[in-house]
């Protein structure tokens, strides 16, 4: 079972954009710069995954969206709020709905849309501690174990 991602800081947030921003944007022949703004928690977004912020170039992301949903989803919100982010500073189509916008999500594998947060469609409950988990996946219960105790899980209706 993966970890639960508890409530990242500001400073965190802000080196994994630039690690993500290195790693996935600059090598591409048209963008030349870094990632130089601040990326924090915004705990009053609601179903909101992330955002990007105009004019600031700050990025927002809601702590309740990567605590259920795992470090992954994280590295997803922010490589899709880079792709607003790059796009704007460059000047080019930073929308959902411009070609430029497609193409960049393509090519750094960002998806198009996380906006939202989504239900969960999966539960599994730890047979030891009692925990509870959702996913939008489902879990092979024979591979995965409780995060917290190692304890075996059984799905439990939602
Ligand atoms: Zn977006
Ligand atoms: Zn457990």
């Amino acid at each position: 079972m993966e970890k639960q991602a508890r409530e990242i800081t500001n400073e965190k947030l802000t080196e994994l954009a630039a690690t993500i921003s290195t790693k996935f944007f600059e090598h591409l022949p048209y963008i030349s710069t870094n990632f130089e703004h601040n990326c924090t928690n915004n705990n009053r977004l609601r179903t909101t995954a992330g955002r990007f912020l105009i004019p600031s170039c700050n990025i927002e992301v809601n702590p309740k969206y990567y605590a259920r949903y795992g470090q992954q989803s994280l590295h997803d919100v922010i490589k899709h709020e880079l792709v607003h982010y790059h796009l704007y500073r460059l000047n080019l189509g930073f929308k959902h709905k411009d070609k430029d916008f497609k193409q960049l999500c393509k090519i750094v594998d960002a998806p198009r849309f996380c906006h939202q947060m989504q239900s969960p469609k999966y539960r599994y409950k730890c047979s030891k501690c009692n925990t509870e988990f959702l996913r939008m996946r489902k879990v092979n219960v024979k591979k995965y174990r409780c995060g917290k105790c190692k304890g075996s899980l059984s799905p439990s209706p939602i």
